[in-house]
């Protein structure tokens, strides 16, 4: 339903081309708001935006977040990064920058125009986590110099800088916490365990577990993940978080791999790679303070999830092989 003009506001979504980033500004433009997107295009595509073409209230912009950005908005959701180890990795350097100067850049437009500002932070700031389930009071786990750290450092360190934002010069924040996120318009190369299994599983190609496949993850459908987004942002004004958002249905690797190879009809076997160093042995979010303090929980179960992925990636397979 479209909300009535006087409630319509200006928001800006960083990174808005991405897998999460085009979910978010489409739930935006159906609640009857305008919406800025930019974007650099580094993983994220025009493709996720397309139908939006003729829309009169959502413009995009091609900008890093890494230079000063000058626009006039209400609202801004912070979430231009590489999310994916693949490409958090493969320019490291150029993560940590996105992170932090991205953040410092994002911090000042928000101080600038006195609006609230959204930071897209990460379950990885726990690094592989001694503590289990995470809870937001963890401190975690990080390899400082590892091959995650760009991304997790960069993460952590953004954190810091929204506190410190908010402490010093009392700008409002909302820091959400992101644990493994899946579902249409993820980037078919970008190595995450989600679309690789699928895309494997489709092509009858050997699925890639990496270790012994007994790590676990938990995943979060995007349609959820929106909703909690929105909710984080529309909480009461002493709500900063750090906040949990994520589903806490935990399951190893090797069961996820299991589960797609069934629900595609696929003749795929499993073969064992190398697991890449730092990997987290298991993560799963503890989300009461996303029930107790926004009201949300994820809804959409693995099962149901993981079924409008694959008919995504169906179709995405499709439209690559005749491209
Ligand atoms: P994504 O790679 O699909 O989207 C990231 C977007 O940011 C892309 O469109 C990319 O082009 C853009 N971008 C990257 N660097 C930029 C820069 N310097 N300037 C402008 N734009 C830039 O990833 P996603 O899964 O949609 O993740 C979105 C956000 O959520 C990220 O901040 C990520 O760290 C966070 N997150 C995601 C997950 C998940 O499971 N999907 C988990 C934890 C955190
Ligand atoms: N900035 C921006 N847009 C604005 C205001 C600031 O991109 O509308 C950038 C600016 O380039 C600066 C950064 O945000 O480097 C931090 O701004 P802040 O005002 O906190 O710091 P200062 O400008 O005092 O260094
Ligand atoms: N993984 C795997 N096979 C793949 C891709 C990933 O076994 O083809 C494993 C990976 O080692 C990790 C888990 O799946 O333990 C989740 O990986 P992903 O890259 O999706 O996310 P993250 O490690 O950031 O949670």
């Amino acid at each position: 339903m479209t909300r009535v003009y006087e409630s319509r506001k200006r928001i800006l979504v960083t990174g808005g081309a991405g897998f999460l980033g085009s979910h978010l500004i489409d739930r935006l433009l159906e609640q009857g708001h305008e919406v800025l997107c930019v974007d650099n295009l580094f993983t994220g595509t025009k493709r996720n935006l397309d139908h939006l073409h003729a829309n009169p209230h959502f413009e995009f912009m091609r900008h890093d977040v890494t230079m000063p950005l000058y626009v006039e908005v209400d609202e801004i959701y912070n979430l231009a990064c590489p999310a994916s180890p693949v490409h958090y990795q493969h320019d490291p350097i150029q993560t940590t920058k996105t992170s932090v100067h991205g953040a410092i850049n994002m911090l000042g437009l928000a101080k600038r125009l006195r609006c609230k500002i959204m930071q897209a932070s990460t379950s990885e700031v726990y690094g592989d986590p001694t503590v289990h389930p995470q809870k937001e009071e963890y401190w975690g786990n990080v390899n400082p110099i590892g091959i995650r750290a760009c991304y997790d450092e960069g993460k952590r360190c953004a954190e810091t800088l929204f506190f410190d934002y908010h402490r010093t010069l009392g700008l409002p924040i909302k820091v959400a916490r992101i644990f493994n996120t899946y579902g249409p318009r993820m980037h078919h190369a970008d190595g995450r365990v989600v679309s690789n299994f699928i895309i494997q599983a489709l092509c009858n190609d050997p699925i890639s577990i990496y270790g012994d496949g007994s790590q676990t993850r938990s995943f979060c459908f995007a349609d959820d993940m929106v909703s909690g987004f929105i909710k984080l942002m529309e909480s009461d004004g002493d709500v900063t978080g750090p906040i949990n958002l994520g589903n806490p249905h935990e399951i190893t690797i090797r069961e996820l791999a299991e589960r797609v190879i069934s629900m595609t009809g696929s003749t795929s076997h499993i073969v064992s790679r190398p697991l890449p160093a730092d990997d987290p042995l298991q993560r799963q979010p503890d989300i009461t303070k996303a029930r107790s303090t926004l009201g949300w929980e994820p809804n959409v179960a693995l099962e149901d999830g993981l079924g409008r992925t694959i008919e995504y990636f169906r179709k995405r397979l499709k439209e690559l092989t005749l491209a």
